[in-house]
């Protein structure tokens, strides 16, 4: 019996709690099949936090978030805490588990599954087969960066600044997580940055090149981002792996997921720096919200979640084979045509949260027999 894997699990608000209870649903046949025992614990997070305890996250908790193997979240937030103190609103619980866990590493990836090439803002031939892993710097940039602010100008009206600052070593590390990546999969890597325009991204591109022969299996290109932009619109399928900076990450993982059609679809991981032993905080989670307005109706998508999860299986527990397990399960239920509300279209069978994760599960039980 393989050693037990501390997991964390922080459903969160709104649906968070019922997409989680799907996740559950493949841990429990992981259990009983496949020989993988996991120790979970639960515990609140975001506005159900808030209520209990007047703090959208507990210290203990981000004690247990240190010690955990790797965390699960849900989301956080909803209507009902939309006017409480701005430093005890239901994100800053999320700002501050990232924060603390050091968490510099968001990986995103835009995958169209072939049943829903239709559900995307772009044309069938253009996403059909689409896999792209977008690697956003999470942690520095223009979002940090001082001097930041607004001041009153002497002859009136204002000035507002932010600075965008990246050092050797910020840019160092997240670039290594994107060679390490494009490695694992198709071996190309595209870093992408204002260098034209701005020092600290020129300085960017020439820290990625001064690493580049570490990884000389990886074909590594760079793209400014207003190319980037266009590119991910018109030909996706180009890129394998991206590696950007905050900013430009948050805009152009936005802009990819539309490619793949919907919310309920797109799982995310956030990987801080490994430790002597090799061992990394990491928290998992679907890129979507609460969506209150489908909460406790046994509507919501899980499978955002459960693609998380097996993000999880894949890069905290090495268990490649498993996410694979799962990502194929995800694939053949919606082959066959299951669909909750948010991916349905005409002559498809629409199922519940809770037959969705069944169906999921009972793919895994006909893969693995
Ligand atoms: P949202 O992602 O919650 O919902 C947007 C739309 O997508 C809604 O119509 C919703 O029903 C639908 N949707 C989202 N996930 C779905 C799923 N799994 N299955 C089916 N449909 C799904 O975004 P929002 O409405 O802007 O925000 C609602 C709340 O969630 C707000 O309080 C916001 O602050 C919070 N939020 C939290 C996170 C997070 O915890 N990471 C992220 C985004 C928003």
């Amino acid at each position: 019996m393989a050693a037990n894997k501390k997991v964390l699990m922080l459903p969160g608000d709104g649906i968070g709690p019922e997409v989680m209870g799907e996740v559950r649903r493949i841990v429990d046949w992981m259990d009983s099949r496949r020989h993988v025992t996991f120790d979970l614990t639960e515990d609140i997070i975001g506005g159900g936090c808030i209520d209990a305890y007047n703090t959208p996250l507990k210290d203990e908790t981000i004690e247990a978030a240190k010690s955990a193997d790797a965390v699960l979240l849900g989301a956080v937030g909803g209507p009902k805490w939309d006017n409480v103190a701005f430093d005890i609103r239901p994100e800053a619980g999320l700002l501050r588990i990232r924060k603390d866990l050091g968490l510099f590493a968001n990986l995103r990836p835009a995958i169209v599954f072939d049943a829903l090439a239709d559900a995307s803002s772009l044309k069938r031939e253009i996403v059909s087969g689409l896999d792209i892993l977008i690697v956003r710097e999470l942690t520095g940039g223009i979002y940090f960066g001082e001097p930041r602010g607004v001041e009153d100008l002497p002859g009136g009206g204002k000035k507002g600044y932010n600075t965008l600052v990246y050092t050797t070593p910020e840019v160092e590390r997240i670039a290594r997580v994107g060679f390490e990546l494009a490695q694992k999969r198709g071996k190309k890597l595209c870093s992408i940055d204002k260098a034209n325009v701005l020092e600290s991204t020129k300085m960017w591109r020439e820290e990625v090149d001064r690493i580049a022969p570490d990884y000389p299996d990886v074909e590594l290109s760079h793209m400014l981002v207003d190319n980037a932009a266009m590119q991910l619109v018109r030909a996706p399928k180009q890129f394998d792996v991206i590696v950007t900076t905050n900013m430009f990450g948050d805009i152009l993982s936005d802009c990819a997921s539309m490619a793949t059609g919907s919310l309920g679809m797109l799982p995310s991981a956030s990987l801080g720096a490994p430790d002597a032993s090799g061992r990394r905080h990491a928290l998992y989670e679907p890129v979507h919200g609460t969506a209150p307005d489908i909460a406790g109706q046994g509507k919501a998508n899980p499978l955002a979640m459960m693609l998380s999860f097996a993000m999880m299986l894949r890069y905290s527990f090495d268990m490649e084979e498993d996410a694979g397990l799962v990502e194929t399960a995800v694939e053949a239920v919606l082959d066959a045509g299951l669909r909750t509300g948010d991916i349905m279209s005409s002559g498809k069978k629409l199922v519940s949260t809770t037959q969705m994760g069944e169906a999921v599960v009972a793919e895994l039980d006909k893969r693995a027999a």
